[in-house]
């Protein structure tokens, strides 16, 4: 069937801005686009002599697709995007226009690094940074009402070399599981296998509200949070939302999206209704670690661009609404080797299977040793409120490997190692069968932070404004550390000459035993659990600042710093920042519910107020009698008021105590005793909120806000 003609066909476009493979092979010399592909494909470094002619034949590819400027697009430790765009055309010395982009503008760039945080790497004297042309990730043409730029993805360095952005450490940490997964297939003798890539596919959820209703609240608008409203008694009970029909106008922005997503390279498989009302998501299909971070900073970008031109406030907060599902990012992880072959794909090959059975162990392994750099990458504000609430794995990292994998590791555990192991025998627990149970049983348990899903594994912590980089560098990390520490053993044991397989059952055996206490196939929403963690000793930190602190346990430091991915004083500097973070975030919630209760709260208290005693007073002019309730219900606005007006002195108050105290203490007061005095403002709020008239009402309230029509 044909579509309407101004809507085109997604094959068309697909791809068609950024510089691509076709792209190169039509505009580059041979040998140029040899070793470009080397250099994307990480192979090799790019010969400094061949920059000028890819810059060239990126440049005119460029221009002729509208651009004027280009950039270096950049990942900042702020968590966003970062872009300083340089035009094309400069006047030449007789004042006549010349497009210029040489090689080294492409290879290397020197923004002004000063305002970006380090978190103390750099002190600000020395303001000198560098992006430089990270040719792993395509470059792209970023669209815009006028024109465009052509943005190159880079990494971000201070003038030590030390990195100012989150790609460098991902790309450390993609460098170390490859590293390790291709020794351990060498171990097995598989001598085909060129190289290892991790691959990742991120879910994005998010809330889209009407926009004008949400620019009337100044919480979602600075926030991008509710701060004060309750929830209507109705919403969600019904369940009808998941999977219904995506509202026409979600669906027309969704559709706008996916083009402008399809032309830069980026597949959205799947969209569809989440559990909450307004809450919604888009999955792209997987590619490699780094381009998924990449692509998951472009999806979020174009959906905000996107938003408001349909007039929809966009919202990546993790928690928006008070006792409703929250927004994550799940993220999907697994490896795949240089015959396209998925590394935690189940076959129905014995041997393939033991190969299956070892990257598996190992992420468990890995993960039980270092759970606490899963909980501090997902330590995040917005998290806070998320986390172990309502339809949200707790912060306790646990993994669930489903019924069938559970089985056959426990009964590997149980087998005999040693001169008398009948490893290939009775060690057999059904793995030939292997793919046809996972499919029965995969993954129906949906509580766990870490799961296996079949033929990947899924984090499921992380929050949806995050960006994926960090928790896909602490995933990756952790794997290294588990395949590092089974290749010691597997190596040993292969050195000892024991067969390579009866090895491998030996070495799963182990490690699954000293990975036992992460292992939990139960609800980990249940209360037992939180007693079982705990007996467990896998409680890592019960707040966010704890979670925080984790980044620098010495057990992860000198992880990290083995595997090459932070050094110490790298991560120590990414710790403030993260700390930072958060005190900014809960400051500036403070501040804005000052604000909302007096601006708005407290004027329509008062209205309110007058109000009923208006009419409690014409109505005992006509001399009704028994009006106690009336009477009582205007006392109960009155003493409202009152103490929302306490209660927020002693939010200001806290605010100005507080900015005497360090870092550290600060973060613990915020969470001891900023947030629960926020809690019982909102409380106060709240209760009175159903007795305002609607013209007295502030803000629209989640009736409102959570209804799409126009
Ligand atoms: P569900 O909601 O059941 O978790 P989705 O289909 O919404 O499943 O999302 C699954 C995500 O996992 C998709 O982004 C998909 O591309 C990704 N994925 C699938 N296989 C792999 C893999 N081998 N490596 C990384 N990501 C994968
Ligand atoms: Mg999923």
């Amino acid at each position: 069937m044909q579509g309407p003609k101004e809507f085109p066909k997604m094959r068309e476009i697909y791809g068609s801005l950024i510089f691509d493979h076709k792209e190169m092979k039509q505009r580059l010399p041979k040998d140029a686009y040899e070793n470009l592909v080397a250099a994307m494909e990480g192979r090799q470094k790019l010969d400094s002599n061949i920059a000028d002619t890819v810059a060239l034949a990126m440049k005119d590819w460029a221009v002729n697709k509208g651009a004027s400027h280009w950039a270096h697009w950049f990942h900042p430790l702020t968590e966003l995007t970062a872009e300083k765009h340089t035009a094309f055309v400069t006047a030449d010395e007789n004042g006549f226009p010349l497009e210029t982009f040489r090689g080294e503008d492409l290879m290397q760039s020197e923004p002004d690094a000063s305002s970006f945080p380090s978190g103390g790497t750099r002190s600000t004297f020395e303001a000198r940074g560098y992006s430089a042309w990270d040719p792993t990730s395509p470059a792209f043409i970023m669209k815009s009402p006028k024109g465009g730029t052509l943005c190159i993805p880079s990494v971000f360095l201070a003038y030590d070399g030390s990195p100012l952005d989150l790609k460098t450490y991902l790309l450390r940490s993609i460098d170390a599981v490859e590293g390790a997964a291709l020794k351990i297939l060498k171990l097995f003798g598989n001598r085909g296998v060129r190289y290892v890539r991790a691959t990742v596919g991120g879910e994005q959820e998010f809330f889209l509200l009407d926009r004008p209703r949400a620019q009337k609240r100044t919480d979602v608008r600075f926030c991008g949070r509710t701060l004060i409203g309750s929830p209507p008694p109705r919403d969600q009970k019904m369940e009808d939302h998941y999977f219904g029909s995506i509202p026409t106008r979600v669906l027309a922005y969704m559709e706008d999206v996916q083009r402008d997503l399809a032309r830069l390279g980026v597949d959205l498989a799947t969209r569809h209704n989440e559990v909450a009302r307004c809450q919604f998501e888009f999955a792209p299909n997987f590619s490699e670690a780094n381009l998924a971070c990449d692509q998951n900073q472009l999806i979020m970008e174009t959906m905000r661009k996107m938003a408001s031109q349909h007039d929809l406030r966009l919202l990546f907060h993790e928690k928006p609404f008070m006792d409703m599902n929250g927004s994550g990012k799940h993220i999907n992880f697994s490896l795949k080797d240089s015959e396209g072959r998925n590394l935690l794909k189940p076959s129905s090959n014995h041997r393939k299977n033991v190969i299956f059975l070892s990257f598996l162990s190992s992420f468990v392994l890995g993960l039980s040793e270092y759970s606490g750099l899963l909980q501090a990458s997902v330590s995040t504000p917005g998290n806070m409120y998320r986390l172990g609430g309502h339809e949200a794995p707790p912060s306790i990292v646990s993994v669930y490997l489903g019924q069938a994998i559970d089985k056959i590791i426990r009964e590997i555990e149980e087998g005999n190692c040693g001169e008398d192991m009948p490893a290939k025998n009775t060690m057999d627990t059904g793995l030939s069968k292997l793919p046809n149970i996972i499919a029965f049983d995969s993954d129906r348990n949906r509580t766990s932070p870490v799961a296996f899903t079949g033929n990947k594994f899924e984090f499921r912590a992380p929050g949806a404004s995050q960006a994926m980089a960090v928790p896909v560098t602490a995933v990756l990390s952790v794997w290294a550390a588990g395949l590092e520490k089974f290749i010691s053993i597997f190596e040993d044991r292969i050195n000892k000459g024991e067969d390579v397989i009866d090895a491998a059952f030996c070495t799963i055996r182990e490690v699954s035993k000293l990975s036992k206490k992460i292992r939990f196939e139960g609800d980990a929403y249940s209360d037992e659990w939180h007693e079982e963690a705990k007996r467990r000793g896998i409680v890592k930190a019960h707040t966010i600042p704890e979670g925080i602190d984790l980044f620098v346990e010495p057990k992860t430091l000198e992880m990290l710093e083995r595997l090459g991915v932070f050094k110490k004083n790298e991560m120590e500097s990414f710790y403030v920042i993260r700390m930072e973070s958060f005190v900014k975030n809960v400051e500036i919630e403070m501040s804005v519910l000052r604000d909302m209760i007096w601006e708005g709260v407290l004027p329509s208290l008062s209205k309110q107020i007058i109000l009923e005693k208006e009419s409690f007073l014409s109505a005992k002019d006509c001399g009704v009698e028994g009006m106690d309730e009336w009477k009582k219900h205007i006392a109960k606005l009155a003493k409202a008021k009152l103490d929302l007006m306490e209660k927020t002195k002693e939010l200001v108050e806290m605010r100005e105590r507080m900015s005497k105290l360090s870092l550290r203490k600060h973060a613990d007061v915020l969470v001891e005793e900023s947030v629960p005095l926020m809690a019982e403002i909102r409380k106060i709020a709240d209760s009175i909120e159903i007795y305002l008239s609607a013209e007295n009402m502030a803000y629209p309230n989640y009736r409102s806000l959570l209804s799409l029509s126009a």
